[in-house]
């Protein structure tokens, strides 16, 4: 006889398992298949991995850091092939976890690829095929990277492989102008790989505050990234030395030991049997989903990355909570997607949260700006030429800080915080009234007083 279950979640990820664990939690009888990867992407092929090669990377500038203060040593050689190692040893003991986790809970776990048969089936081809019966079903199904198309992509690396990479390459290339490729350059620079980013547009980073994108721009320049706006690869080619011949729009010709894609993302919705039910999928690819998560098909709900609305762990995990309250606590949903703090872990670090200048100007906001760009204490001894920046967008009407922007160390740690206060709806005033840890780079958010004029 068919298993039946009260929630049957596809894709074992932030999302996914976030609900799982919940709906168990609420006495409900869960499923959960996944047919790659325990934890997902962010464990696997996202924040965590990439995190420790960030780590990794920083060490460079620190050793060269430490000489400013009395340290006298030989800078040590990396061993890639010994950080992949660790970093894998590191992954499988949070796979563990996770399995381990969904145990605790109760929930069932199937290993093998899920699809939709259609009223509340679900196909899971894993050791054995085994058809399910569920009341609801999540499709937790989460993003790939998205391929380019151009002659020679097949000898591109995309944001996956390259937490197999086992050695540095000497040159390497990124395509691309998203976070992801502007962490790689940082990543790959630090590591020692001479590193140029190629982004079509006119500057990285869309999205984020003008001046941000410019500093960050500076900044990740000074450390020796090169930069390449307003131009793509036409081709790429293998060269008889083994080296890549990557053809650009420009005419030019790059010579280069790796080529990283990193164009997007795209939801990994193939072969799930959506076409067995009234599923629709959005303009870019998206599965539909309305305020509760259902799609277009009674019973199936969508979250994380697969509905695209901010594809960030955190985010997976608070809509995959929040689903389970709604299905098995009566409970509304009731989500911000306004303020939602973010970091993107270059070099030196950015970290945001709330409106950007060019946002307030679209939606013509009234507003004050405080900016503060410093030689932090640190580079004082070290010699490094790195500076901070610090930036404060204030609604002239109510006084409510509507943004804060930060570029250098520990961004991300820093502006955690500070969104706190955002969400609680702190004025500039409440900014100013509170006092500064000293010495820190963090006090600034509360010492700044001129605005700058626009
Ligand atoms: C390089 C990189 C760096 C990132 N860094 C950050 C960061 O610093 N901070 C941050 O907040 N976010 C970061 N992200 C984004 C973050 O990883 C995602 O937003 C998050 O993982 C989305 O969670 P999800 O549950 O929607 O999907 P996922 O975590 O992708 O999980 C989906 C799961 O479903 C499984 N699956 C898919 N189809 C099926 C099927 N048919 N049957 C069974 N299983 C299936 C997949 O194998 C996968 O395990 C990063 C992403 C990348 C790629």
């Amino acid at each position: 006889m068919e298993k039946e279950f009260d929630l049957f979640v596809i894709g074992a990820g932030s999302g996914g398992v976030r609900a799982a664990r919940f709906a168990a939690s609420l006495g409900a009888k869960v499923a959960i298949a996944e047919d790659l990867f325990f934890g997902g992407t962010c464990v696997n092929v996202g924040c965590v991995p990439k995190k420790l090669y960030v780590y990794a990377s920083e060490f460079a500038e620190e050793f060269e850091a430490a000489k400013g203060f009395g340290w006298q040593s030989e800078r040590p050689q990396h061993s890639w092939a010994k950080l992949l190692q660790n970093k894998d040893e590191e992954i499988a003991r949070l796979n563990g976890i996770y399995i381990n986790l969904l145990k605790t809970a109760g929930v069932e776990i199937f290993q093998g690829h899920a699809s939709l048969l259609g009223k509340g089936q679900v196909l899971v081809n894993g050791a054995r095929s085994e058809t399910v019966k569920a009341k609801n079903i999540l499709l937790a199904v989460g993003g790939w990277p998205r391929k380019p198309t151009f002659p020679g992509a097949e000898l591109t690396l995309d944001s996956n492989d390259l937490f197999r990479l086992r050695e540095t390459p000497k040159k390497v290339l990124i395509q691309g102008g998203g976070y992801i490729a502007v962490e790689f350059a940082g990543i790959f620079q630090g590591l020692g790989s001479e590193t140029e980013l190629l982004y079509r547009g006119e500057k990285f980073l869309r999205g984020f505050d003008f001046q941000v994108r410019d500093f960050v721009e500076e900044e990740i320049q000074k450390k020796g990234v090169s930069l390449t706006f307003n131009d793509d690869i036409v081709e790429v080619r293998k060269h008889a030395e083994g080296q890549l011949e990557v053809q650009l729009t420009n005419n030019e010709v790059r010579k280069v030991d790796a080529v990283l894609s990193a164009i997007g993302r795209e939801p990994k919705v193939q072969n799930l049997g959506l076409e067995n039910t009234r599923v629709q999928l959005t303009g870019s690819g998206h599965i539909q989903v309305n305020t509760h998560f259902e799609t277009d098909e009674p019973g199936v709900f969508a979250l994380g990355d697969v509905v695209g609305r901010k594809e960030l762990t955190p985010v997976a995990l608070a809509e995959g909570m929040a689903l389970a309250k709604y299905l098995f606590a009566n409970e509304k949903i009731d989500l911000n997607y306004d303020l939602i703090p973010t970091a993107v872990f270059c070099q030196p670090n950015i970290a945001t949260v709330g409106l950007g200048e060019d946002e307030l100007r679209l939606r013509d906001i009234a507003y004050e700006s405080y900016v503060s760009i410093f030689r932090p204490l640190k580079n004082t001894l070290s010699a490094s030429p790195e500076k901070t920046m610090m930036k404060i967008l204030v609604d002239k009407k109510s006084d409510k800080v509507l943004g804060c922007h930060m570029v250098g160390p520990h961004a991300g740690e820093i502006i955690q915080g500070v969104a706190i206060a955002l969400v609680a709806g702190a004025t500039k005033k409440d900014f100013d009234k509170t006092i500064g840890i000293h010495p820190t780079s963090a006090e600034e958010f509360v010492t700044m007083r001129t605005p700058v004029s626009h």
